[in-house]
């Protein structure tokens, strides 16, 4: 590979305000069509747009979040184009002088932490939506979406690989519904992306020229988008032609990526401060009040969680990929179960089977106080991990069963009495005597065979650790 990948992300967050960016109409998705649009979404002439405060507070809460400067006097400006879903003719959009400005995220890759940095966050609104083929033979324009208050965020080009960028991606998700700005709905377009695509020669540090795929609303889709755009720049350049600035459509059904428009036929959007707007004022004041307001971060919670409950990078970051995760693993604990072991059922066995039925950890068929109860048998030494994993298949099925039922009729209580055990081990080292004298001379393999035998005499029931060093001990004789 004689190429380098750059990778730059404007994201669209749809904020999770009840009102719209400019008027009072509400924002309800999958309403009856033009229900949500008040006469300022419809564009009626003479009317004026009053800034929703909260949208305001929301992008200072995202500034904050990302340590980035909130401008003290920031502009609104008109952002010029016909389209039939825009009866206004114009978006308002920030320009030169947006909310928040440089910020940085960082993100982990591998064992890692790579910082992303943030070059800007603006407000705006959204547009309306064409539907074609509602009416048959006619295009429908529905206004519902019209002045929906959105943040773009966008990024330097700092993402090497596709994914580089899907981190930056999920990171970011997680981040804005965390400090509860945006629902995260990402079917519902709450939360979409346009990645800017360009590829290099190693060795030079001048960027190729980008092209910009539009609106990637799956983390699947960014993924696939970028890996088809790389591989096709990379081909069209190695063939001796040149990349050509174009805003391009990525088709999930096709999976390939396919021009939209031209730098030619690039709109010239004739940006100028909206006369009907005042300058957008934040002061200290405000911004400190917002400050005492913010929860923990997830980066700040994951620092604290390893330091204080011991977990690993890669779990405390697990855990912390999402609200809803987090609020199950805290769950765990507050129950009294080890965070640890917790961390592990979690990020192991419970999302995997998850994954497997795609179901959101808030909708798990197995409640914490249900898992708590079953991960406190092991944390007792009662079952071993294997039976664990039977018991929780069962429970997947049916979380109204008791723990200690289940563990009673199919008899999976450990062994742990050391008796017992000893009266085992010996058993085992006399019906095994060359592998005793294997070990005797040497061969430390032997050991886990012993091992295995033990387990396999004790119907697998044994306390696998009290085997352990009872058969140590037994063998140093
Ligand atoms: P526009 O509105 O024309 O798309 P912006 O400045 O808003 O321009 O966004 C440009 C985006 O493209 C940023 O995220 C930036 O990091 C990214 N970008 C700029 N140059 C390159 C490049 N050569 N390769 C990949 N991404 C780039
Ligand atoms: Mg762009």
């Amino acid at each position: 590979m004689n190429w380098d990948i750059v990778i730059g992300i404007e994201t669209h967050v749809q904020l999770k305000t009840n009102t719209k960016q400019f008027s009072g109409a509400p924002v309800e998705f999958g309403k009856e069509p033009n229900s949500q649009a008040c006469l300022v979404s419809m564009a009626y002439p003479g009317v004026l747009p009053v800034l929703n405060k909260e949208s305001v507070n929301s992008a200072i809460r995202f500034g904050l979040s990302i340590e980035a400067e909130i401008a003290s006097r920031s502009i609104f400006a008109r952002k010029n184009y016909f389209y039939p879903d825009l009866p206004k003719g114009y978006q308002i959009s920030q320009f030169e002088l947006p909310i928040v400005g440089k910020g940085k995220l960082s993100i982990d890759i591998g064992d890692d932490l790579k910082e992303v940095r943030i070059l800007r966050a603006h407000l705006e609104e959204d547009a309306g939506k064409s539907s074609h083929g509602v009416i048959e033979g006619k295009s429908g324009i529905d206004l519902n979406r019209a002045g929906t208050p959105l943040l773009e965020i966008v990024t330097e080009p700092d993402m090497s690989s596709a994914e580089e960028a899907v981190t930056y991606a999920k990171k970011l998700h997680n981040l804005v519904q965390w400090i509860g700005i945006c629902d995260g709905n990402m079917q519902e377009g709450s939360f979409r992306c346009d990645v800017n695509v360009s590829v290099k020669k190693k060795d030079t540090d001048v960027l190729g020229t980008r092209r910009e795929i539009k609106n990637l609303n799956s983390f699947r889709f960014i993924k696939q988008a970028i890996d088809y755009e790389v591989n096709w720049q990379i081909e069209r350049l190695e063939d001796g032609g040149e990349i050509e600035q174009a805003t391009i459509l990525f088709d999930p059904e096709s999976g390939e990526t396919r021009s939209m428009r031209s730098k030619e036929e690039a709109n010239d959007y004739r940006y100028f401060p909206d006369p009907d707007l005042l300058p957008l004022i934040i002061s200290d004041e405000d911004i400190k009040k917002i400050k005492k307001l913010m929860p923990e971060l997830p980066e700040e919670m994951k620092l604290r969680f390893e330091k204080d409950l011991g977990l690993s990078a890669y779990d405390a970051e697990g855990i912390t990929s999402s609200l809803d995760v987090t609020q199950y693993f805290l769950s765990l604990i507050d129950l009294g179960v080890n965070p640890k072991l917790s961390a592990n059922w979690i990020l192991g066995n419970l999302f995997s089977k998850l994954k497997e039925k795609d179901i959101g950890i808030e909708n798990s068929p197995i409640p914490p106080k249900k898992l708590s109860s079953l991960i406190s048998r092991i944390q007792d030494k009662t079952i071993s991990n294997n039976a664990a994993k039977q018991i929780f298949e069962i429970l997947w099925e049916d979380s109204d069963k008791e723990v200690d039922l289940i563990i009673d009729e199919l008899g999976l209580k450990q062994i742990s009495d050391s008796n017992k055990i000893d009266e085992i081990v010996d058993e085992v080292m006399k019906t095994n005597s060359a592998m005793v004298e294997e070990f005797k001379s040497g061969k430390d393999k032997a050991f886990n065979a012993l091992i295995g035998q033990v387990m396999k005499a004790s119907k697998g029931k044994a306390n696998p650790s009290q085997v352990a060093s009872i058969l140590k001990e037994k063998l140093s004789k």
